[in-house]
């Protein structure tokens, strides 16, 4: 997980240069404002517990809570930055964040599940509150336990205050169409890169059938889109004609898909116009690039593609759509939810998939233009992204510090 720590803090510092940001924004970025490490006791067993504020410039603090057995330090920390780097980019007045706890939610009992999210609060609750931090749900923490969360946190305050998580369940304050937010980004950036490009009937590949992925392949296939093949942890399956995903959205199993079983590893190496990587991190790295024949690669979990693999796949003409552009759909929603608690007017799914899908189109254009205008072969979408999002940084600080550029 180092790695992925250090991959982004080179893109940081890679792309600062390149556009001529100040040295005092770079570094400022390359450090977070304030890191957390608590520990939560249940039953006994002792979990390290992370928060990690990386930078306030732009706006509170904002980012998903991570509960899963890979969590390091690290990894939290390199996640926030990222948020940092998307709020900015899509242009949402949000700062970055993210939090995590190094233990599987699905290895618990039920009771023991409410008992961390509500301790993962009580270790929380100095830094964050709707107005400086406001965290959300990631890997493993869902609608329920980010409603236990916003309920511990407004059982402290003495009030009730859905403005200090999003992503609760809609009969707590939550949502319509939350949940679906993040893959259903990935299907508004989809149809846009084959509208910008002119790509008609693409075959599509997903990797990763957990909430994001499942929503991307929903939305895909209600459009009328090709997929050919999904996979989970399990492995995978694969139809040249297309598969019919459908019959597994409710068991959320790929093994209920019929086709061909195939592996992770064939999935990630098959001959489509898309390859949708909707899992973890580090899954391209430069032990598989070569073997990549995917024309374009979206990433829909956060960084997927390392830093030296990114570089190698725009070499070879794959275009790489970064994840701090995919997967924003999540903090969109995000947005209008703590909006919609500040103004307690309730926001319809039509009016959130509306902003999702206006912020990302518009963000893959902003992107498209510069890459015309830089015409430099070797600056990846990626590149371009982090530069857009670096100089909206920059002026933030400055204007924080009280000068201009
Ligand atoms: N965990 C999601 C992400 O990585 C959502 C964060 C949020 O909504 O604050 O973008």
């Amino acid at each position: 997980m180092e790695k992925f720590l250090k991959d982004v803090k080179r893109k940081i510092e890679k792309e600062g240069k390149r556009n001529n940001i100040g040295e005092d924004t770079i570094k400022r970025l390359l450090l977070p404002e304030r890191f957390l490490e608590f520990t939560i006791e249940i039953g006994g067993r002792y979990i390290s517990a992370y928060r990690c504020q990386h930078s306030s410039i732009l706006g509170p603090y904002k980012g998903g809570i991570r509960f899963s057995e890979q969590v390091t330090r690290d990894e939290v920390e390199a996640l926030s930055i990222l948020m940092t780097l998307k709020c900015a980019l899509i242009g949402i007045p949000f700062g970055g964040g993210k939090g995590g706890a190094i233990v599987d939610p699905r290895k618990i009992s039920e009771k023991e599940r409410e008992q961390l999210a509500r301790e993962y609060v009580k270790g929380v609750f100095p830094i964050i509150g709707p107005e400086t931090d406001i965290p959300a749900p990631d890997i493993n923490t869902d609608e329920k336990i980010i409603s236990i969360m916003a309920d511990e946190y407004s059982r402290i305050v003495g009030k009730c205050s859905p403005g200090s998580f999003t992503g609760k369940a809609i009969k707590d304050g939550g949502l319509a169409g939350r949940s679906e937010a993040t893959g259903y980004g990935g299907f508004a950036v989809l149809e846009e890169v084959c509208r910008v490009k002119g790509l008609k009937n693409p075959k599509i590949a997903v990797q990763g059938f957990g909430n994001v992925g499942l929503n991307f392949v929903h939305y895909a296939e209600k459009a009328g889109f090709k997929i050919v093949a999904v996979s989970d942890h399990a492995g995978g399956v694969k139809r040249e004609e297309g598969l019919i995903v459908k019959d597994a959205v409710k068991s959320k199993h790929v093994a209920d898909i019929k086709g061909e079983r195939i592996s992770n590893k064939d999935l990630l190496e098959m001959g489509v116009d898309f390859l949708v990587l909707a899992a973890v991190e580090n899954v391209i790295t430069e032990e598989n690039t070569d073997r990549i024949r995917a024309k374009h690669v979206i990433c829909l979990a956060n960084g997927p593609v390392t830093r030296k693999a990114e570089e190698d796949l725009h070499q070879k003409g794959v275009v790489v759509v970064p994840d701090i552009l995919a997967n924003a759909g999540g903090v969109v929603a995000s947005y209008c939810e703590w909006k919609q608690a500040q103004k307690e007017r309730k926001c319809s799914k039509e009016e959130v998939f509306s902003s999702i899908a206006k912020n990302l189109k518009g963000s893959f254009c902003e992107l498209e233009s510069l890459m015309k205008e830089k015409s430099d072969k070797k600056l990846t979408l990626s590149c371009a992204a982090i530069s857009v999002a670096l100089s909206r940084l920059e002026k933030g600080y400055l204007k924080k510090n009280g000068e201009s550029k």
